[in-house]
């Protein structure tokens, strides 16, 4: 009971003391820091108990002096902890005056995954060993950042094109069940087997990098069944007949015509390899700016710097340019290049240019 009253005599700095006793609470919960955990929290607990058991007062008393009992509580750095809790309370609450988008911002363990542009970024713990080209044996999967390909977004791809139906059987499995596209039933054969193609190659593409971007066999497996019971339900057959109508030599193949002749279309079977580059192409170019950078647009010949006709590197081409190619006797060079090429226009340097004018006027 003593030691509450000397307690009570010696809490001068009563705000101090509350103070302080919030910013321990504070850290008891908050600290992380072992160091700090032990100087700031439990340290100053011990003192107090100290101070405040009688047994542990006598003894000071009577080893020491009745002075230094007091000073025992000067040992709690009250400034310190309060200082430090404040510092610590308000950092963590400090706004930047930036909003940070928490899809975007993904703060979490490397062994865990965050999800970025529809991959899974995460970093291997594999500890599988590879032996080296020099004979030595060495952890190289071991924390190396991976790329995968999540499943439900293959599976979303699936169900947002209507190629699968997902139904539950008795015990609660999943079953997944190719299912024919209606609206692609009036195309033409060439044109259903083309759009599943551009469909499983588009993913392919996007997912290349990923290192478990084989999975899309499944994926590829699903649309072609999709696509024969497509073609089922609109030449209002089985898909047996489908197959053994248009299957050759293994390959799902359709006939088409071209201007050039009669030719043959087969559905994606190129496999679906990691690809350790990203596809290089016109990435950065817009959809709508596509149409503007062709390499036979009259600005790109012109842009090249290379006279067509002599291949000098020329700063000033000159477009030469006849009404009809019928007209061309393919009496010079030009003509012939003309003719060959199947141009009316011809990007050429001033020298070239003028020779070409000279041998018109004759
Ligand atoms: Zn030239």
């Amino acid at each position: 009971m003593e030691s509450l009253v000397i307690f009570k005599l010696y809490t001068g700095l009563k705000y101090l003391m509350a103070l302080s006793l919030a910013a321990w609470v504070y850290l008891l919960f908050t600290e992380k820091n072992k160091a700090l955990r032990i100087m700031l929290v439990y340290a100053p607990v011990i003192v107090a108990a100290l101070f405040l058991f009688p047994l542990s007062r006598k003894a000071f008393v009577a080893l020491l002096d009745g002075e230094i009992y007091y000073r025992v509580l000067w040992t709690i750095p009250m400034g310190i902890i309060f200082c430090y809790g404040a510092c610590r309370f308000f950092a963590g609450h400090r706004k930047l005056g930036l909003t940070l988008s928490a899809e975007k911002t993904k703060i979490t363990n490397t062994a865990q995954c965050a999800r970025f542009l529809n991959y899974d970024i995460y970093v291997s713990r594999s500890q599988d060993i590879k032996r080296l080209k020099n004979g030595k044996r060495q952890r190289v999967y071991y924390g190396v950042v991976k790329l995968r390909m999540p499943q439900e977004k293959w599976a979303a791809k699936l169900l947002e094109l209507g190629a699968i139906r997902i139904s539950k059987d008795v015990s609660g499995k999943e079953r997944w069940k190719a299912m024919p596209r209606g609206k692609l039933m009036n195309r033409t054969d060439i044109e259903i087997l083309s759009r599943y193609n551009a469909e499983v190659r588009g993913l392919y593409n996007y997912y290349s990098l990923a290192g478990n971007v084989s999975t899309l066999n499944h994926f590829s497996s699903l649309m072609k069944y999709s696509m024969l019971k497509t073609f089922g339900s609109k030449y209002r057959c089985q898909v047996r007949k489908i197959k053994e109508r248009y299957v050759k030599n293994g390959e799902f193949t359709v006939p088409y015509t071209t201007k050039a002749g009669p030719k043959e279309a087969i559905y994606y079977h190129s496999g679906f390899r990691k690809q350790d580059k990203p596809q290089l192409g016109q990435v950065d170019i817009l959809d709508i700016y596509k149409k503007y950078s062709k390499p036979n647009s009259l600005a790109t010949r012109l842009r090249s710097k290379q006279c067509e006709l002599c291949g000098a590197e020329c700063g000033g081409l000159v477009m030469h340019q006849v009404k009809r190619l019928k007209d061309l006797t393919g009496q010079y060079e030009w003509e012939i290049l003309m003719r060959k090429r199947h141009r009316k226009t011809l990007a050429v340097c001033p020298s070239c240019h003028a020779e070409i004018q000279n041998s018109m006027k004759s």
